[in-house]
């Protein structure tokens, strides 16, 4: 056996820190960057057992439950090289047009009898402007919402005009999901066919028309820790209600098949550190995390996430959800929420519709 010398400082700055965000404090930048720093797996449980407690204090043991439906599939105009569905890429990954509303109301049936509160509308293509296409998926969110069973969530992509947010709001859309993907740093090294500040614009529109906001990224995609702490401040920044963290599932074919995955530590560490950032949001475990994490996927709520995306994901598969029922029953874990508005958080007050990177004159369509 080889015994090491384990640092107590680190422990009792983790738990000052800790201590901090449970009396309503925040982590700056750089303390932030130090607990993405950590190494050691004895400073790695300091800090989830401190996002645990961080977690239990802000959400109880409510686990918010969403899934997705994909409603557009396959031959996406854009690049992003993690994706199966870029039309880039040769993946085998199934395409169809934009679905009927039967999927859908079987979608909402579905979730209302697993206890998942919010069901996506999910499209693989750039984005959303205004004319027939529009106007359909309005009507699938007015049939979505009309089952009463379900949140009507939807992921669209990229919006150019307040017009089309406020159209989607009309209809009954109450959640936007749309990820920032990544720091503004590492973006152009996943996508050059549309911009971070593209996305942020979008949600500008998105918060303006009254939404609510569903957006994280991805990690093991080759970034640096400081690009996931950049990620996770952003996301304070920009208000996001729900942060999904979907960790790289490297698909074949695309750009990334043969990157590295991250070791499960170094996975729960991350969302460790984005509960210290962010602890009143919903952050959610989506792609990749049985793929990555393995036999120890259900160690995720212990390091701060409050929320699990159940069901097949867009390409890939996961554990079944009668799974992931017994998982959180094991835990102590509830997923039943009567409703959730998310009045448990605080929005940004210093994102808004007037920041430098909202522009609706500068706002151009796109084809
Ligand atoms: S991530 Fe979205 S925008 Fe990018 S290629 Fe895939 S479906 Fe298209």
């Amino acid at each position: 056996m080889i015994a090491k010398a384990v640092d107590v400082t680190n422990h009792s700055r983790i738990s000052e820190l800790g201590q901090r965000v449970l009396a309503g404090g925040t982590v700056a930048r750089p303390e932030a960057q130090w607990l993405f720093e950590l190494e050691s797996a004895a400073d790695i449980f300091d800090l989830i057992a401190w996002a645990n407690r961080i977690r239990e204090h802000f959400k109880g043991n409510k686990i918010h439950l969403c899934s997705i439906v994909n409603a557009k599939a396959g031959a996406c105009s854009e690049n992003c090289s993690f994706c199966a569905q870029s039309s880039f890429h040769q993946t085998g990954s199934p395409k169809y047009g934009f679905i009927d509303p039967e999927p859908v109301v079987e979608a909402a049936d579905e979730a209302n009898k697993n206890q998942v509160t919010a069901v996506g509308l999910v499209a693989a293509w750039k984005g959303l402007k205004e004319g027939p296409m529009l106007d359909e998926v309005c009507d699938r969110i007015r049939e979505l919402a009309k089952t009463g069973k379900t949140r009507p969530d939807a992921s669209l992509g990229i919006i150019k005009s307040q017009a089309v947010a406020d159209r989607l709001k009309e209809a009954g859309l109450e959640c936007y999901g749309h990820n920032l993907e990544s720091s503004k740093r590492f973006f152009p090294s996943h996508c050059s066919s549309h911009t971070y500040e593209d996305r942020i614009e979008t949600i500008g529109y998105l918060k303006k028309a009254g939404l609510k906001i569903c957006s994280g990224g991805i990690i093991g995609m080759g970034e640096t820790r400081d690009d996931r702490c950049d990620l996770a401040f952003s996301l304070k920044e920009i208000g996001a209600n729900v942060v999904p963290i979907n960790i790289l599932n490297p698909i074949k074919g695309t750009p990334f098949e043969n990157v590295t995955p991250l070791p499960p530590l170094e996975i729960l560490k991350t969302i460790a550190c984005f509960r210290f950032i962010l602890p009143r949001q919903e952050i959610m475990i989506a792609g990749g995390r049985t793929v990555n994490l393995r036999d120890m996927q259900s160690m995720v709520f212990s390091a701060g996430a409050s929320a699990l995306m159940v069901g097949n994901y867009l390409t890939t598969l996961n554990q079944s959800v009668e799974k992931d029922l017994q998982m959180l029953k094991d835990l102590g874990l509830d997923p039943n929420w009567d409703s959730h508005d998310f009045a448990d958080q605080a929005d940004a007050p210093s994102f808004s519709a007037a920041s430098p990177a909202f522009d609706e004159a500068a706002a151009t369509t796109f084809a």
